[in-house]
């Protein structure tokens, strides 16, 4: 090894242990730096940098760890090679050393392996074209670049346990309104959208006053189609002012979020001025990053919610989440005021379908019905469920018994002029009986239903394929296992 080998600055805190590797890297060719203090160290490095620095890992006052990053983090010093020595071979120093970007990590003692680390990163390193980086004047507060180092390390890690933090919010729209409402604090924009692929989902945050002009934007930046409608409800958007109102001054930053090799979808921001560009960039990236994992745990935990709430022969709600909706309903009703009627269908002579056609020709008449009674529906509000076997509930809030008769008796029709074939193609007969009841003020989901079966059942009894309306009188109580059909029927 030749005398200009390079210029080594060796940050260690024991004379001792400095001493004797200096000696050794001395003796290797190397110029050798020594500084017992850390914060010198540094400053010797960022004013003039030097071929490799080699500290120790846990000094007092600063530690290798800080030292490296501050050096990796200005532009002088970031190429410079960083070794960093510890006492032991511990895999913790091993891990800390490689996270603040030293070139490797050699325990004390071990002489001979520093250095041949410290050959190794200095050929390494690609030839300079000659220019010096040098600091400009002026004492160089090496603290106070730890600090501001720190501080944006911090600021960081805590957008990415914020984003992180959204893998608990259950639902998409839920996930963007608390991610809007966050970002907002910490970045200007004019708005910020988020588009996924698989559900097919749009969420635009913007100021009240350029609606418009956001939405074309906005699809523009995340490839999509500017044709799709953008009042319906797949698009979920969150208007207030803490999105700014300012005009279009700078092209939207757009960044894919990605969960290991699968693409989640897209963020895309619009940031306020060409000033707020190099922030609002960087700042998209890190959110990014952090994205993927929340939105696919949402995605899942909306997708086990729709499956543990549908029927899947029908396709339409199952009973459990039809009663937990209802006793929403129940409530807003007794609060308001407002009327609840609640019709309740049973296919008429069913087992006759199974026998005569099959069993499966029997599930494509409750699947057709499903259908049915899905685009039946006239109101958004109303709900239906398959109550079980062959009955099947719907619910049409704010709506009186009269409104809610004339309803269930185009649904009756309708189910008449189902055509459903078997598998010769023969067409199965299907027609249904219908109860309806109008909610009690006070009364209990139970009641209500029972009511509602109750009339059903007398329009079996008179002959099928026919709407009844239960008579006034609330059932009180029904005993656990008792059938509400054994009931005398109540006059309509
Ligand atoms: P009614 O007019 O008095 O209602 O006569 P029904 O034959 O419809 O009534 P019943 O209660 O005697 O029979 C209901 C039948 O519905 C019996 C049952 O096997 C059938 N069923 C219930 N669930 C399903 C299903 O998921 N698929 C099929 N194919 N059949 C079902
Ligand atoms: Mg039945
Ligand atoms: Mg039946």
């Amino acid at each position: 090894m030749t005398a200009d080998a390079g210029r080594i600055i060796l940050v260690d805190p024991s004379n001792t242990t400095r001493e004797l590797v200096a000696r050794r890297l001395r003796a290797q060719g190397y110029v050798v730096e020594e500084a017992a203090d850390p914060a010198a160290g540094a400053d010797m490095a960022l004013c003039t940098p030097p071929a490799a620095v080699v500290a120790d890992l846990w000094m007092p006052s600063i530690s290798g760890v800080q030292l490296c990053r501050l050096l990796r983090s200005e532009p002088a010093t970031a190429e410079v090679p960083v070794i960093l020595c510890g006492d032991t071979d511990e895999p913790r120093n091993r891990f800390w050393a490689d996270r603040a970007g030293a070139n490797a990590y050699v325990p004390k003692r071990r002489t001979g392996d520093l250095v041949r680390a410290l050959r190794r990163a200095v050929l390494a390193v690609p030839a300079g074209d000659g220019f010096f980086f040098q600091l400009g004047g002026g004492t160089i507060d090496v603290r106070d670049r730890i600090a501001r180092h720190l501080d944006e390390a911090l600021f960081d890690s805590v957008i990415a346990a914020e984003v992180r933090a959204l893998a608990a919010c259950g639902s998409f729209d839920r996930l963007f309104d608390l991610f809007a409402q966050f970002l907002s604090q910490v970045s200007r924009y004019r708005w910020l959208a988020i588009a996924t692929e698989t559900p097919p989902r749009l969420a635009i945050h913007h100021h009240p006053s350029n609606r418009e002009g956001v939405d074309v934007e906005a699809r523009a930046a995340l490839g999509l189609s500017p044709t799709v409608d953008t009042s319906g409800g797949d698009v979920f958007r969150v208007e207030d002012d803490d999105a700014s109102a300012t005009a279009l001054a700078s092209g939207p930053i757009v960044r894919t979020i990605s969960l290991g090799t699968t693409v989640v979808g897209r963020v895309a921001l619009s940031p306020c001025s060409t000033a707020d560009e190099e922030a609002a960039d960087k700042l998209l990236s890190l959110v990014a990053r952090e994205l993927g994992g929340p939105l696919r745990m949402t995605s899942l935990v909306e997708e086990s919610q729709r499956l543990a709430s549908t029927d899947t022969l029908t396709g339409i709600s199952n009973r459990r989440a039809f009663t937990a909706s209802m006793l929403t309903e129940i409530a807003r009703s007794n609060r308001h005021g407002s009327p609840l009627s609640l019709v309740l269908l049973d296919v008429d002579h069913f087992k006759k379908v199974n026998d005569v056609h099959g069993h499966s020709a029997g599930d494509r008449v409750l699947a057709s019905l499903g259908t049915l009674l899905r685009s039946e529906l006239i109101r958004g509000t109303d709900l239906t469920a398959r109550w079980g076997g062959e009955e099947f509930v719907v619910a049409y809030p704010s709506t009186s018994v009269e409104g809610a008769a004339s309803a269930a008796e185009r649904l009756r029709c309708a189910i008449e002029q189902l055509v459903v074939e078997d598998e010769h193609r023969i067409v199965i007969p299907v027609t249904a009986s219908l109860g309806l009841a109008e909610l009690h003020p006070g009364e209990s989901l139970e009641s209500f239903v029972a009511r509602a079966d109750t009339a059903m059942y007398e329009s079996k009894t008179k002959g099928r394929n026919r709407l009844t309306r239960s008579a006034n009188a609330s059932v009180k109580s029904v005993a656990p296992g008792a059938s509400s059909r054994r009931a005398p029927p109540m006059t309509v």
